[in-house]
């Protein structure tokens, strides 16, 4: 685990192997530059016996690489480092047979003091609790996720369908560098969480908003993490937890019921979700 408080951000994060996996092909990362800018990366890799683990590596390496260089475009750096991510990938893996067919997701936030960026390709997802409202940012890049969005399948549908971990973009394929980038206004207090599906699969988004709400990022990734843990565990799990600003802990409140901004099907989802899964 890795827990930091310079600049105005406070920043935690956890990768755990699950209590069913035997390797954890979950990776995650924190940059920083002297200009004061910060890059939060989570990768959940996939693909034969060492590729998993090797993809979401190679994908943290290049996109910090990038990073690196100083580019004050926001956007462009995103968009660069995604794209030498996935030739990064593919040119590895067309070195190695025993690599080939990996890939990774990858989502990532870039803070700066005056706002942010994410970047996604995959399922990890990024999500933000602004006062009380718990929203997820990112869209799925998921065979089901488009099912949804075509009215082929009902939301309820796609969490339980057989090809719910099957994914029509990844880093490592021709299809990884369609990246989705947008900008994010910021607030003090703002708390985000990129996250793989090993957490946001095995936790309903009340869950997860009220940790976010109650506890400050290093103690946050904790019970995350162990929530998903005692919830099943069946995939690798990480989170990473980003604080902006000044509010302390004590002051957060707890998070309410649905407002407009987080519409009912989605906290309606979190419910059926955790009624539906026997307690230990
Ligand atoms: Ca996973």
């Amino acid at each position: 685990m890795s827990s930091t408080a310079s600049g105005p951000w406070r920043v935690a994060s956890l990768s755990d192997t699950g209590t069913v996996r035997v390797a954890n092909q979950d990776a995650c990362q924190e940059f920083g530059r002297s200009d004061g800018w910060r890059l939060l990366v989570v990768a959940d890799g996939m693909g034969g016996h060492a590729g998993g683990e090797r993809a979401s590596q190679l994908a943290l390496e290049a996109i910090g690489q990038v990073f690196a260089e100083g580019s004050t475009d926001a956007e462009a750096l995103l968009r660069r480092a995604y794209e030498a991510a996935n030739a990064h990938i593919l040119e590895t893996a067309g070195r190695d047979v025993k690599l080939e067919g990996m890939g990774t997701t990858a989502v990532a936030l870039l803070l700066r003091p005056d706002g942010a960026w994410t970047a996604n390709v995959g399922d990890s997802r990024l999500y933000r609790l602004r006062g009380r409202d718990f929203e997820l940012l990112t869209e799925d890049h998921s065979w089901v996720q488009v099912q949804v969005r075509k009215g082929h399948l009902s939301l309820a549908e796609a969490e339980g369908h057989p090809y719910r971990n099957r994914l029509v973009r990844c880093l490592g394929y021709d299809s990884g560098s369609q990246v989705d980038i947008q900008a994010l206004d910021l607030e003090v207090g703002d708390t985000f969480l990129l996250c793989s599906d090993g957490l946001w699969g095995e936790l309903a988004e009340d869950e997860m908003a009220r940790v976010l709400g109650d506890e400050e990022p290093a103690q946050a990734v904790r019970t995350l993490v162990s929530q998903a843990d005692r919830n099943g565990g069946r995939d690798n799990i990480t989170a990473v937890v980003a604080k902006v600003g000044g509010r302390s802990a004590s002051q957060s409140r707890p998070v309410a019921p649905p407002t407009k901004t987080q519409p009912l099907r989605r906290w309606l989802r979190g419910f059926r979700k955790r009624a539906s899964r026997p307690r230990p």
